[in-house]
Order: structure tokens, then C-alpha cells, then sequence
């Protein structure tokens, strides 16, 4: 197998969004695909399009017996499960201050338990497959400050669960990895305010938000054997977000205060 998924592969959070582009991609290169999330008609409608290799299971991944019962429906139908994307999320734009705490526990809970028990009840399934790939959708929310502190909280938990996991199952085969969207035009982002995308894409060195097949291209590949020796990596797919860090805001700001171009070169004396 390269660098295409030819084995039975469960994604959460699959009805829409990035979780569909990721089913759609991995059904594309040859996978057996099963659709989890808790929204049924969405879910369903697309693994009946994707034909007889998806099948669509309600999971809510915080619950344990859901798990169990998703794990079995895929072995039954497709075979041992290889590969597992921690796809499913949550996001609360509330600083720490101002956060209530059921709304902390229930982000906490989809963002960072619910990865978990997907690992701990897919592995045995892995270990009878021979191996398998983990892919865990944290953010540059997990990689940067970010003024929502429950989700950010859960996405930096999550890329450090994934080095755990890296380090506990690589010995049977098992590789752990993280990926780190930037601004994915998804539902998720339906009530974000303008100004704040327009932000985001003006400091983005790409210039633009990222699209949901961007971030599958790299979920697939990780899910692949062609990222045999990729364990316990961590992946930003942010346009270069991550990357630039404070730059462009330095460079925003000098724009700003000298009215001339963002430049950090010192002026050059004329010759006389
Ligand atoms: P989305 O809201 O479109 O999709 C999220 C999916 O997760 C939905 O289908 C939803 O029903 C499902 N879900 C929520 N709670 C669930 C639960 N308890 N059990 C099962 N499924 C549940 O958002 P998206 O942009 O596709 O997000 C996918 C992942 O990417 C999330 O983990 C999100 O945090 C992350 N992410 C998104 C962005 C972005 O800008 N959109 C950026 C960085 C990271």
C-alpha cells in the first residue's frame, strides 16, 4: 500500500465539514469507511452516496458504549479497523474569564475525552489488523494563544495525548499523529463574525482561508502507509499561519504607523 488507504478507516464527525471531505477522499482511494457522527440525516445521506464503502453509525464520541458499538459495526462490515480519525469537534469563542463551566466540560469533553476513548476502543481492533494510524484534528489553537479558552485548552491537550500515544503504541504499530488546521471555511465557522475571517486570512501568508479537501489530503496521507515512519509528528495545514507568527502583525503595524511599506530593512543614506 503507498500512499493511499486501501483498509478500513472510521472518521468522526463525518456528516459535514472537514470529517465529509475526509470520507469522501479516503472512499475515493479505495478505503472502507465508516461515517460517525450525531448528525444522522447529514451522515446518512452521504455514505449512501458514497456507496457500498461507507456506512454511516450515530456516535456520539463521548460515550463509551457508542464506541464499542461503532468498533464492532466496522469490524463486522469491513474488517479490522486501521485507521481512526479523531475528526469530530466543538468550538466556544469565550475567554477564561467569562467561561462557564458545563461549557468547559462539554468542549473539553467532545474535543479531548472523546479522541480518547476513540484510541482506546479502536487499538485492540488496530493491534488485530497488525498496525494502524491515528489521526488526531487538533488546531493552531493547539499551537498558538487563542481567545477561546476551553477549545484552545483541548486542542494543546489533544497534540500532547497525541505524543503520548505516539510514544505508548508505535511498538505495535500504531502511529499517533496530529494535524493543525488554520481557518477552514466549514459550518463550524457559520457564526464567526465577518471581521474576524477577514483578519485571520489578511495575517495568513497565503492570503486566504483553507478548504476543507486541503486538510483532507493531508488526513489521508497519514492514514496511508506512504507516512510509515511519521509518528508523533505534528501538522499545521494553516496557509503559513503558524509559520509567520508575530510577523505580519509587525509588519501590519509599521505599515500602519509610517504610512510607507512594511519593510524592516534601515533606510539606505543617499549618496551624495
Ligand atoms: P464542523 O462543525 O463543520 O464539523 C464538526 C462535526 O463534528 C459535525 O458534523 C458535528 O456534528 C460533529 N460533532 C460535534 N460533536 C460531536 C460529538 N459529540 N460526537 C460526534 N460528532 C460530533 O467543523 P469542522 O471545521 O469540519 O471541524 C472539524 C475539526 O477541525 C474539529 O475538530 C475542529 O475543532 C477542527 N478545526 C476546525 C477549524 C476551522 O476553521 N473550521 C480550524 C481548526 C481546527
Amino acid at each position: 500500500m503507498g500512499s493511499t488507504v486501501d483498509n478500513t478507516v472510521i472518521v468522526t464527525g463525518a456528516s459535514r465539514g472537514q470529517g465529509a471531505a475526509e470520507a469522501r477522499l479516503l472512499v475515493d482511494q479505495g478505503a472502507s469507511v465508516v461515517l460517525a457522527d450525531v448528525l444522522d440525516d447529514a451522515g446518512e445521506a452521504l455514505a449512501a452516496e458514497l456507496g457500498d464503502n461507507a456506512l454511516y453509525v450515530h456516535l456520539d464520541v463521548t460515550s463509551e458504549p457508542d464506541w464499542a458499538r461503532t468498533v464492532e459495526l466496522a469490524e463486522s462490515r469491513f474488517g479490522p479497523v486501521r485507521a481512526l480519525v479523531n475528526n469530530a469537534g466543538v468550538s466556544h469563542r469565550v475567554g477564561l474569564m467569562d467561561i462557564d463551566l458545563g461549557d468547559w466540560n462539554r468542549v473539553l469533553d467532545v474535543n479531548l475525552t472523546g479522541p480518547l476513548l476513540g484510541m482506546r476502543a479502536c487499538v485492540p481492533s488496530m493491534r488485530r489488523a497488525g498496525g494502524g494510524s491515528i489521526v488526531n484534528v487538533s488546531s493552531i489553537a493547539g499551537l498558538t494563544a487563542y481567545s477561546a479558552s476551553a477549545y484552545s485548552a483541548s486542542k494543546w491537550a489533544l497534540r500532547g495525548l497525541t505524543k503520548v500515544g505516539a510514544l505508548e503504541l508505535g511498538p505495535a504499530g500504531i502511529r499517533v499523529n496530529s494535524v493543525h488546521p488554520g481557518l477552514i471555511e466549514t459550518p463550524m465557522l457559520g457564526d464567526a463574525p465577518s471581521a474576524m475571517l477577514d483578519a485571520f486570512a489578511s495575517i495568513t501568508p497565503l492570503g486566504r482561508g483553507g478548504r476543507a479537501e486541503e486538510v483532507a489530503a493531508l488526513v489521508a496521507f497519514l492514514c496511508s502507509d506512504g507516512s510509515s515512519y511519521i509518528n508523533g509528528a505534528e501538522i499545521a495545514v494553516d496557509g503559513g499561519f503558524t509559520a509567520a507568527g508575530q510577523m505580519q502583525g509587525v509588519l501590519g503595524a509599521i505599515e500602519r504607523t509610517t504610512g510607507g511599506p512594511a519593510t524592516l530593512r534601515v533606510p539606505q543614506r543617499e549618496e551624495s
